[in-house]
């Protein structure tokens, strides 16, 4: 039997009513990955002993009731591999959970598939992973985005009910627009980053991909929290963040960015996007233009800031803690080097050195400092435009899912289209992706995101405008 369509919160409401149990729903999801994941390959492994050992010791009357849940290939899970979709770690095994695993745990969830991404989660198309690309589910000949091109694909597909992520500069908001489904990153700081693989520390956060806004609200229910383990963990409340959804708009004054509605976008994107603030307004919101003066810069802010992090937190892959050691190494030097030249891919090797560049002496005021120095502009750009309006809207990304191939053309243009999403990670701040709309791209017709964000830990705003979006 495969996988019936259902939400996170159907299933959470057929067994609580004991119309299938944990175990049956785990073996359903394992045969829908075997039949419908040959065609994506959104998932590097799965480990069915693991997953039918947990859901054998859950119960129904949990958050999460005993539903699996996938898990992008970056957040550790207790005795899986934890490959980051890289060669070089290809022989880890993470030897404790997330804590955002192990909150998901004791809501009743149960970790099950590793899903593949861009190797370290740097890349906007699924395509940079050591063990071949995503397919988006509905165009075979189209990139699903990325980081998290499994995350959003197995969603898209019906290979997984829900899945986790993470959102460096996009990574969840651009795959779950790109795939027709909705992707949350929320507030920095708002859940825990402890086991999480490093990629750029001040921007990494983890967030949820669903089929719908309110399965996006229960799923990050279960894993908010204050940790002691992550030092910018913040000591904020959880939220019963379903409560959020079905709450009138309202008078909800909408900001929209002249910046992010401009000829650059592909102009299916601009007309799904523009439908979609046009049905909020019909439900009661005011659109507001407003200005972020600083949106120009972010994109060369952003890869400065998370190149130059990269560059440092990849320095653990040395061949001697972790992961892969080259069998031709002669010496220790020859470890470090022949170890990381041949397990890292090419995007992680660029991203490397241009990090090191920036931070090198000489070139640290010119680069390093000032981007920081635009980072606070950009920042303080949001912080300005929420005296005056309570959420901000714009598209995602500014052209629907390319064509696979497409990016390696041009690194450049690729960089470009995180326009939208880098701002979010840069201000800390909550977004979501909730599709909108459909527009033809190649002779493919794809889906389209809107993309909301709110002040810092306003995530039930997002919940709130987003389920409304949904809904109309
Ligand atoms: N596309 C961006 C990058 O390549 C964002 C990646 C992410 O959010 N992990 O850096």
């Amino acid at each position: 039997m495969t996988l019936p369509s259902k939400t996170l919160v159907e299933w959470r409401d057929c067994l609580r009513r004991g119309e299938v149990s944990s175990v049956e729903l785990v073996n359903m999801v394992l045969e829908s990955i075997a039949q419908g994941d040959k065609r994506i390959h959104a998932y590097l492994s799965y480990d069915k002993e693991a997953a039918i050992q947990l859901a054998h010791q859950t119960s129904p009357n949990l958050p999460l009731a005993g539903i699996p849940i996938a898990i992008k290939d970056n957040i550790s899970v207790l005795g899986q591999p934890t490959r980051c979709a890289s060669r070089l770690l290809a022989p880890y095994i993470a030897p404790y959970d997330a804590t955002a695993i192990s909150l998901m745990k004791a809501a009743g969830g149960i970790p099950l598939g590793r899903l593949n991404m861009d190797e370290f989660a740097m890349g906007s198309t699924g395509e940079n992973s050591a063990f071949g690309p995503t397919l988006n589910p509905h165009a075979l000949g189209h990139v699903p985005g990325g980081s998290s091109s499994g995350s959003a694909a197995s969603v898209a597909a019906g290979t997984a009910i829900a899945a986790l992520g993470s959102d460096t500069g996009g990574s969840i908001r651009q795959p779950a627009s790109h795939c027709g489904v909705v992707g949350l990153k929320p507030t920095y700081g708002r859940v825990s980053r402890y086991g999480l693989v490093a990629f750029a520390s001040s921007l990494d956060q983890i967030g949820t991909i669903t089929r719908d806004v309110r399965d996006a609200a229960v799923l990050l229910e279960t894993i908010c929290g204050y940790d002691s383990k992550d030092s910018t963990s913040q000591n904020q409340p959880v939220e019963h963040f379903e409560a959020y959804v079905g709450r009138d708009i309202k008078g909800k004054k909408i900001g929209v960015p002249k910046e992010y509605m401009t000829s650059g976008n592909h102009p299916g994107v601009t007309q799904a996007v523009q439908s979609a603030l046009k049905r909020l307004e019909s439900l009661g919101a005011e659109l507001v233009e407003i200005s972020l003066p600083h949106a120009e810069a972010v994109v060369s802010v952003y890869y400065i800031v998370a190149c130059a992090e990269a560059s440092s937190n990849l320095s653990r892959f040395d061949g001697v803690r972790y992961g892969q050691r080259s069998p031709q190494a002669r010496d220790l030097n020859e470890v470090f080097e022949l170890s990381r030249e041949e397990g890292f891919g090419p995007e992680v090797k660029r991203r490397i050195i241009l990090g090191t560049y920036v931070l090198s002496s000489g070139y640290y005021d010119a680069y390093y400092s000032r981007a920081q120095r635009v980072r606070s502009l950009v920042a303080q750009d949001f912080t300005e435009a929420f005296t005056k309006v309570d959420l901000i809207a714009g598209p995602t990304a500014p052209t629907p899912a390319p064509l696979l191939g497409a990016s390696e053309i041009d690194h450049l243009q690729t960089y470009l289209e995180d326009i939208y999403t880098v701002p979010a990670n840069l201000a800390g701040l909550p977004g979501i992706s909730v599709p909108c709309g459909v527009a033809e791209i190649a002779g493919a017709c794809l889906p389209v995101g809107l993309q909301l964000l709110a002040p810092h830990f306003k995530e039930g705003e997002l919940i709130t405008a987003g389920y409304a979006l949904e809904k109309s």
